[in-house]
């Protein structure tokens, strides 16, 4: 369940409104990479593991809960940006404490203009946040990244985490208000904490690349195609050991040459770069496929369930129903 504590994660302050700044933060409340994608994102990825990887469970909820901090402190930025232009701007506008500020018919006409950047915060939200991007785009549940696997989707949190940070980054170049820096500063630098949880926890799995069960493939994972007429670049990415465990990138100079001598790639093709085998390859399948399966049968029961305990003193999930001992039910 959730408990809401009026405390801000974090305390947000403005100096003054700034309904220009409002309209470009909106896109971290709202946006495609803003705090609430990163907590519905983690939110959703943890129903998958709360019984087979309880300790990654705790870890997304515990990130998704922050990210819900931030949405808080992002809105309650965005609100106080915003003063003055709220539902009372309508009726009586000299009235606002907004509009006092404003010396001239001019600064009137530009404090306007401003908030006219996004035209929907005055007739359509009143003045607060909405769930849109700056642009007014609505939030779609279709930037969220939840694929069951938990290499996958730790990956997806890395990448999230990165926009992320970098959005924060960049929005510290339009605002020169010293008390909306420091939140930003703040809410940037816990996506970069988030970034090294999500990349420790993947590293806490063994077996964490490629994602899934099934290897690649020897004849191609460590394949480089040039495909590209000129002058070519060489680094790690096609030559050298790269991050590769085992084996070397194998660098095809000519791959139209290639596909035609190897008949597309299914005749006469050697597997160049690593000493993995198809046998080697078939065996690992195997066994990697029956530990998933044991652990899995081991970690999720079947028939009657049990989320979680009352009170949860252990990270896992009971699986099997308690019964009552005081006898209430039944
Ligand atoms: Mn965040
Ligand atoms: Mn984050």
């Amino acid at each position: 369940m959730f408990h809401h504590v009026k405390e801000l994660q974090f305390n947000a302050r403005v100096s003054q409104p700034d309904p220009r700044f409002a309209s470009l933060l909106l896109e971290q409340f709202g946006g495609a990479n803003g705090e609430l994608a990163a907590a519905m994102q983690y939110f959703l990825q943890s129903f998958g593991v709360r019984q087979s990887h309880p300790e990654k469970y705790d870890m997304l909820m515990d990130i998704a809960n922050e990210e819900m901090s931030h949405l808080e402190i992002v809105g309650a930025t965005i609100t106080m940006l915003l003063e003055g232009v709220n539902a009372e701007l309508q009726e009586a506008a000299d009235k606002t404490g907004w509009m006092s500020m404003v010396n001239s018919k001019g600064d009137k006409e530009e404090m306007f203009q401003q908030a006219m950047t996004n035209p929907q915060f005055l007739p359509i939200t009143g003045g607060g946040p909405a769930f849109t991007s700056s642009q007014g785009v609505p939030w779609s549940a279709s930037y969220i990244h939840a694929n069951g696997d938990l290499t996958v989707d730790l990956r997806s949190n890395i990448a999230a985490e990165s926009r992320a940070k970098i959005v924060y980054e960049r929005l510290l170049q339009f605002t020169d208000d010293p008390y909306v820096r420091e939140s930003l500063v703040f809410l940037m630098t816990r996506e970069i904490a988030h970034y090294k949880m999500f990349e420790s926890a993947l590293e806490s799995i063994e077996h964490n690349f490629p994602p899934g069960v099934r290897q690649g493939d020897p004849h191609f994972t460590h394949e480089y195609y040039n495909l590209s007429n000129g002058a070519s670049a060489r680094g790690p990415w096609n030559e050298g050991s790269g991050t590769w465990n085992e084996g070397e990138w194998s660098y095809v100079e000519d791959p139209v040459k290639h596909v035609i001598e190897t008949q597309g790639n299914i005749s006469d093709h050697p597997i160049e770069g690593t000493s993995k085998t198809m046998e080697e390859v078939e065996r690992m399948n195997a066994e990697l496929g029956k530990k998933r399966k044991e652990k899995i049968k081991a970690a999720v029961g079947t028939g009657e369930n049990q989320w979680s305990s009352y009170p949860q003193k252990e990270v896992a999930s009971p699986k099997k129903v308690q019964k009552s001992q005081a006898g209430k039910s039944d």
